[in-house]
């Protein structure tokens, strides 16, 4: 997967078949917008790190 940060677009091609820029490759699913538990993960995962508590004051 890969991304055009000219027009924040996601795209499978090397060049942004939109505006033709060469596109940044995204990693693994979890940086993907497109998935909705996304943030909800990251921040039960700080909250095994830090303790839920400290997680809540930040
Ligand atoms: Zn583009």
């Amino acid at each position: 997967m890969r991304y055009c940060e000219s027009c924040k677009i996601y795209t499978l091609e090397e060049n942004c078949p939109s505006c033709g820029k060469k596109t940044r490759g995204v990693g693994p699913a979890r940086f993907s917008p497109q998935d909705p538990y996304g943030e909800y993960r990251r921040k039960l995962k700080k909250e095994e790190k830090y303790g839920k508590k400290e997680v809540e004051n930040r």
